[in-house]
């Protein structure tokens, strides 16, 4: 979870050039939905982030099939708004985890229930496949009215540290397990949002499958950092290291950088513990 930059693109124009594309077969519905949209954009503005509860365009149903078709035909102005939104480095990793590759565009709003928002940039958000597809079309967590979601454009991600994880050996083995803790001072609805989110997208597994993955990777480092003296504190400092790299770079609550953290200061882990994660014995 983190936050990543609008892309600098006019909306309007951006509707304006779908809307006209060639083999745009639904040109003369979205231009008499143009109006509508065009407001519908500007209350999303007014709102972000919190947009969980904006009133629905009035379009027609004819009108709202042509704004989720202006998405999914692949104009030549479609296509390159997804390639635009998409091939940036700064959002080539998914917002939504941290984890994997961003490879589709998320609708913020659901297209479904806000067809106007079919194709406006800032709710379209880079995406990898697994979170959007656990996203679905939820927004409102319906007991507490809170978002279900961290809008990663706007929504604007606590300094604080609440991500933690523990790291224990049991045997041979290596047990992570991650949770959110609220912080003194966090408002309820700011940790309710994000435990909504972290839930959501089951990153406390995804961050725990991953995080032994990276390990694996990192064996030979850790075996190298021990080295034939042993040397468990040397291996804890690598550790520390690697977490302030992190930390400097993606901020405090950084899934890795917390694993980094939570290992350092195992010392079983770190005195030879790691050979759990060497990655011939991980269970396969
Ligand atoms: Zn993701």
């Amino acid at each position: 979870m983190r936050s990543i930059p609008l892309l600098a693109v006019d909306a309007t124009v951006v509707f304006d050039e779908i809307a006209a594309a060639k083999h745009q077969p639904r040109r003369g519905r979205m231009q008499a939905a143009r109006a509508d949209v065009l407001t519908a954009y500007q209350s999303y503005e007014d709102a972000v982030p919190e947009v969980g509860e904006l009133d629905e365009a009035p379009l027609t149903d004819a009108q709202q099939e042509a704004m989720r078709h202006a998405f999914n035909v692949e104009t030549a102005p479609m296509t390159a708004l997804r390639g635009d939104l998409l091939k940036r480095i700064s959002v080539a990793r998914c917002p939504f985890c941290g984890i994997s590759e961003s490879s589709t565009l998320d609708h913020y709003l659901p297209k479904e229930q806000y067809p106007e928002f079919s194709v406006f940039p800032k709710n379209l958000v880079p995406s990898c496949a697994v979170c959007n597809t656990r996203k679905r079309d939820r927004i409102l967590d319906e007991g507490t009215n809170v978002r279900m979601f961290l809008h990663p454009c706007y929504d604007v991600i606590p300094d604080i540290a609440f991500l933690r994880v523990r790291a224990r050996m049991e045997g041979d083995a290596l047990v992570l397990s991650y949770r959110l803790v609220r912080p003194a001072g966090m408002a309820l609805q700011t940790f309710q949002h994000l435990r909504n989110h972290f839930d959501e997208l089951d990153l406390a597994d995804r961050y725990r499958r991953m995080g032994l993955e990276h390990l694996g990777g990192q064996y030979p480092a850790l075996r190298r950092a021990y080295g034939p003296g042993e040397d468990s504190g040397r291996v804890a400092e690598k550790l520390v290291e690697g977490a302030e790299d992190f930390e400097e770079v993606q901020g405090p609550n950084y899934w890795l950088a917390k694993l980094y953290r939570a290992l350092a200061g195992n010392d079983d882990f770190c005195d030879g513990g790691f050979e759990a994660v060497r990655p011939e014995l991980q269970p396969h």
